[in-house]
């Protein structure tokens, strides 16, 4: 997938030290360089990693825990506040594995996490052993922590959202921002910081001016929730005097470099305003039908994607898409769009597959290095098998794959170079006793929350 979106049948690609050095037509790749390592795909379909634009990747432990009929101010102010005062370094690490395990093993190679991991070496470490690429950024740069609850907390008591090791003095926000931005990564390195802002009516003004001062000074992106839900765009809305994203965009903080995640709720100027200043939505469709937000029906990411517009794919969470598959955000995005837009042609299967690769790269700021296969690029690459019939026959790859096979045929994944996932077997690492260890952290995390999972309130279907 470069500029053209091109697809190159019978091709091969050259590896050197971690980097694309030659691809095209293989007769001509093999003749060209002596390879000491060959991996044969058979024909299947290769393409780039897919890029993960929105994942908290330390709330693994608690997939499936909150009932579908929670309603989502409880789950932030009740559920998340006691998981943060519970979870450990260890807790964090188990959980940030296993997200970049089940990532690999649907194709995805990088992921951008939104500063809600406690201690961000956890997630580092994690991330270096499992081999996936991580954009992280510093813990809970917030300096209102109330404001997530909009003012619509049901049982203000129970509130819990003071989480003592993400202190909002300014001081100790001070101390924390910048940090992963400047983290000093050897050539090569998987893991890169960027800066992160919760947002969500979480954070000043002034404290969104000096963030985004300090990502434009260590050249990475700036990354915040934005207009998620229409009580945090209301609020955005009265206390910056605009539209938020338009008051953002005049504020110099929304621009080429900068990422929202969300952006359910868009108004014409911030449409207008997302379109020219260049700034990329992490657009996560799984999420929202989850909360029953309607950004699949009155969002506007497919009208801006076909405006010019930079929209990636984000799973945000395991209790917000709860699967961390980008084939199946794409696929959701593509036909939720055609549904809400009564249009087959709205959009078609590459735009999914664009949001997938080349959005999510872009929203991370790592386009130089992943998102498209081409010479210069990190090799960052996913090899499908057709073993398997959801991807026979292979008439067009790119519909077999967003609309049928999705990650089901990953069979080998390569990150920097190297082969993390061959034949749907972690090689270099014992993946069954990582599992077990997560699942035992998790009863142990729970434990600690006092926090019992229990079934659906089936009564209220009646
Ligand atoms: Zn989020």
């Amino acid at each position: 997938m470069d500029d053209e979106r091109s697809i190159i049948p019978d091709a091969a690609i050259a590896i050197v030290d971690g980097a694309i050095v030659d691809l095209g037509p293989d007769a001509d790749v093999v003749a060209r360089w002596g390879a000491t390592e060959v991996i044969d795909a058979a024909g299947a379909p290769v393409h780039p990693g897919l890029v993960e634009a929105h994942l908290h990747c330390s709330y693994q432990l608690f997939r499936g825990a909150l009932p579908d009929q929670l309603q989502e101010e409880d789950a932030f102010r009740e559920f998340e506040g006691h998981f943060y005062r519970a979870v450990d370094d260890e807790d964090e690490h188990a959980s940030a594995v296993i997200a970049a395990l089940e990532m690999i093993r649907h194709g995805t190679t990088a992921f951008l996490e939104p500063g809600t991991v406690l201690e961000v070496e956890a997630a580092a470490t994690a991330a270096e052993l499992v081999g996936i690429r991580a954009v992280l950024a510093d813990s809970f740069i917030w300096d209102d922590p109330e404001g997530l609850a909009m003012g619509k907390n049901a049982h203000p008591e129970r509130n819990t959202s003071m989480i003592p090791r993400a202190a909002s003095d300014r001081a100790s926000v001070r101390s924390r921002l910048g940090r992963m931005a400047v983290r000093q990564s050897p050539p090569g390195s998987l893991v890169t910081g960027h800066v992160a802002v919760l947002g969500l009516g979480t954070a000043s003004t002034e404290l969104m001016i000096e963030a985004k001062r300090v990502a434009d000074d260590a050249g990475v992106v700036l990354n915040f929730h934005q207009s998620y839900s229409p009580g945090d765009t209301a609020r955005d809305h009265q206390r910056l005097g605009a539209h938020p994203i338009v008051a953002l965009r005049d504020l110099g903080v929304v621009d080429r470099s900068t990422t929202m995640a969300h952006v359910n709720h868009v108004s014409d100027a911030e449409f207008h305003a997302l379109v020219e200043s260049g700034a990329t939505v992490a657009w996560a469709p799984a999420a929202s039908m989850m909360w029953g937000h309607g950004s699949t029906l009155d969002g506007r990411h497919a009208e801006l994607h076909r405006a010019g517009a930079s929209v990636a794919l984000g799973s945000d969470s395991p209790n917000w898409s709860n699967s961390l598959d980008l084939f199946r955000q794409a696929s959701l995005a593509v036909l939720t769009a055609r549904e809400s837009h009564r249009d087959r042609t709205y959009l078609v299967a590459e735009d999914g597959f664009a949001m997938a690769t080349r959005g999510g790269a872009r929203a991370a700021g790592i386009s130089d290095r992943a998102g498209s296969i081409e010479i210069g690029k990190r090799a960052d690459l996913v090899v499908h098998s057709l073993r398997r019939p959801e991807l026979l026959p292979l008439t067009d790859p790119v519909r077999n794959l967003v609309y049928s096979a999705g990650s089901s045929t990953v069979d080998t994944v390569v990150i920097e170079g190297r082969v993390v996932l061959r034949g749907g077997m972690f090689p270099h690492l014992d993946e069954e006793a990582l599992l077990r260890r997560a699942s035992e952290r998790s009863v142990g995390l729970l434990r600690r929350m006092g926090y019992t999972v229990g079934p659906n309130d089936l009564g209220r279907r009646v």
